[in-house]
């Protein structure tokens, strides 16, 4: 497990760096669309955060159009994952109800993949050497809440997902 998931870090940074879009605020629906993804919003159940439709060689990203701009980010990260690593080819759908911020969570059957989509969403939101480097140049005090939130808006993330991020890199505790 601890193996794929250092895969997937590399992985989007990667994607991130070929497609010249590292840099904050990543540009979630750009890197879609030269990936040949379309990106839509759309009314769901409150519920679905969003979904990964593959028909015929083509995939479209669904976002709820309800939600916060910042988790719609983070759902087509999601979901843009579930392309990029669990994709065959073949038409599936992905439905995601919820799209949970953390990466540590239990690690069993199914939810591997729901586990990887989030760890490869925050990789490639909030890539650790662009917080490091944001950190640096904005003179960011990770105690100070005012300053937390400027960190959160310059990524165009919640704060809820950028605390997840900041403790999973052990910046905070
Ligand atoms: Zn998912």
């Amino acid at each position: 497990m601890r193996h794929r998931l250092s895969g997937i870090r590399a992985r989007a940074i990667s994607l991130l760096k070929k497609n010249d879009l590292f840099r904050a605020p990543v540009d979630v629906v750009a890197l879609a669309e030269r990936l040949g993804l379309t990106v839509v919003l759309e009314e769901l159940d409150d519920d679905v955060s969003g979904l990964l439709m593959v028909k015929g060689g083509k995939a479209i990203i669904v976002v709820n159009a309800e939600h916060h701009p910042n988790r719609q980010r983070f759902t087509a990260a999601h979901e843009l994952a579930h392309y990029a690593l669990h994709n065959s080819g073949a038409d599936h759908l992905f439905v995601d109800r919820k799209v949970f911020f953390r990466d540590e969570a239990a690690a069993t059957g199914e939810d591997v993949q729901e586990i990887e989509a989030n760890k490869f969403a925050a990789e490639l939101l909030m890539p650790k050497a662009l917080l490091g480097q944001a950190l640096e140049d904005e003179n960011i005090d990770l105690l100070d809440d005012f300053d937390v939130h400027r960190l959160a808006r310059k990524f165009k993330v919640s704060e809820q997902a950028l605390g997840f991020r900041l403790a999973s890199l052990q910046l905070i505790s």
